[in-house]
């Protein structure tokens, strides 16, 4: 989190905490019918693949229940039991992006509305947390990462999936003219939004690299914390386990 008397990162803008629980909110209220077109078009489809890897890493079990927290329309938890997971709570404090991922072909899913600072779940629940694109919107991240180490049962693992900070200049370089220059006008072209995904290329560029997020779960008391890049580091999954 990036402080600023008081105010919190909202892109490049700081803001009073609860307007930026407010700014969030009306993102992802105005992008949520559009929201998985725009993924996959912004990011040519590597989403998938990079969910996929995030699957794979959980290695999904049928005894095994998944939270997907800020889970949104809910991709990581139908892959989670696409992959032989067992069961799959989507949380997200949007319900305009819950409405838009439910599929009823997915029995083993419950949709539950609620602030991953302050989590509606009895402690020690889930065998597995997965957080895909949704730490970078939160406000107290540090506060959501004890939340989910509490909601863990000894021996759980979290992944979580974030945009991160790429390992290769030249990637760097045609990345920062895609995100400021492109990506908003993508977002006002299909999503008739500029303003979301300039949030998006901004939120990005202040996101703690993978150093610091790995300090900051290693500080909510995750165990052997490590961390991957993927697509040289534009995205990073990072991995701990509640010992
Ligand atoms: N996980 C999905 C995915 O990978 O496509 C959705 C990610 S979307 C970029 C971010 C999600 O975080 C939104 O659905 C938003 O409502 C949710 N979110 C933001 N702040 C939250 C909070 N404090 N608690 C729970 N969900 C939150």
């Amino acid at each position: 989190m990036s402080k600023k008397n008081n105010k919190i990162d909202f892109g490049f803008d700081f803001v009073d905490p609860k307007e930026k629980n407010i700014l969030v909110s009306k993102i992802f209220d105005n992008v949520s019918k559009k929201y998985d077109l725009m993924n996959d078009i912004l990011s040519f489809g590597l989403h998938r693949a990079w969910k996929q890897e995030l699957i794979n890493m959980l290695s999904p079990q049928p005894h095994q229940i998944l939270a997907d927290i800020a889970g949104g329309t809910g991709d990581l938890a139908k892959n989670f039991l696409n992959n032989g997971g067992g069961k799959a709570d989507v949380i997200d404090i949007n319900i305009n992006m819950i409405k838009h991922g439910i599929n009823k072909k997915f029995r083993n899913i419950r949709y539950i509305v609620g602030n991953c600072e302050n989590l509606p779940i009895k402690e020690n629940t889930y065998d597995r947390v997965s957080i895909g694109f949704g730490l970078r919107n939160i406000t107290y991240r540090q506060k959501a990462l004890q939340e989910i180490y509490r909601i863990l049962k000894p021996g759980g693992r979290l992944v979580c999936l974030e945009f991160s900070h790429i390992q290769n200049e030249v990637l760097q370089n045609l990345y920062e003219i895609w995100s400021f220059k492109f990506l908003p006008r993508i977002g006002s072209l299909v999503a008739n939004n500029e303003y979301a995904y300039k949030y998006l290329a901004e939120s990005i560029k202040m996101f703690p690299n993978q150093e610091k997020l790995s300090f900051m779960m290693t500080k909510a008391n995750f165990s052997r914390v490590k961390y991957k890049n993927l697509t040289d580091g534009i995205v990073a999954l990072h991995s701990g386990w509640k010992i």
